[in-house]
């Protein structure tokens, strides 16, 4: 039985980025090998369409450019993702970085620029409150070393 990985959707080449452009990783086939993926786009999830205006946390909002509030989505996302990663049992997540959603530690800072700062998606602060341990795809070498030793 292999351990479970929830991972961001557009990772697995899915089209599903604000841009209605995906975010493929060439270690999808070797993470396939070692993990049952759990593929998840919170933003979808949330209920907004494909392509949309990219959005930003603002504090504990997050909004489009034009200051359209898009915090109910986003959170609605985070939920659903949570539910779906706990009754999938997925102890840890392999998560799109610098995304409102699922950013890990870096994330864009509300101000369109493409500057970041400090903090995480509300995705993955959701999940982390439940224990869930995240990775982005800078450190997929640390997830597959894991099955590998
Ligand atoms: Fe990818 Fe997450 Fe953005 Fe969906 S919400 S497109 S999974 S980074």
């Amino acid at each position: 039985n292999k351990p479970k990985l929830l991972i961001s959707e557009c990772l697995c080449g899915v089209p599903c980025r604000y841009d209605g452009r995906d975010n493929y990783i060439e270690a999808l086939d070797l993470l396939n090998e070692y993990y049952e993926l759990v593929p998840v786009c919170p933003e979808v999830l949330g209920g907004l369409g494909t392509p949309r205006d990219p959005a930003e946390r603002q504090g504990n909002r997050i909004c489009t450019a034009d200051g359209t509030d898009v915090t109910t989505q986003f959170i609605r996302g985070a939920e659903l993702t949570v539910r779906i990663a706990i009754e999938c049992k997925c102890e840890q997540a392999l998560m799109k970085a610098k995304s409102p959603s699922c950013g890990y530690k870096r994330i864009y800072d509300g101000s369109f620029t493409r500057t970041l700062k400090d903090g995480h998606g509300c995705t993955v602060e959701a999940l982390l409150k439940k224990n869930i341990r995240i990775y982005t795809e800078h450190d997929i070498d640390l997830l597959l070393a894991q099955k590998k030793r």
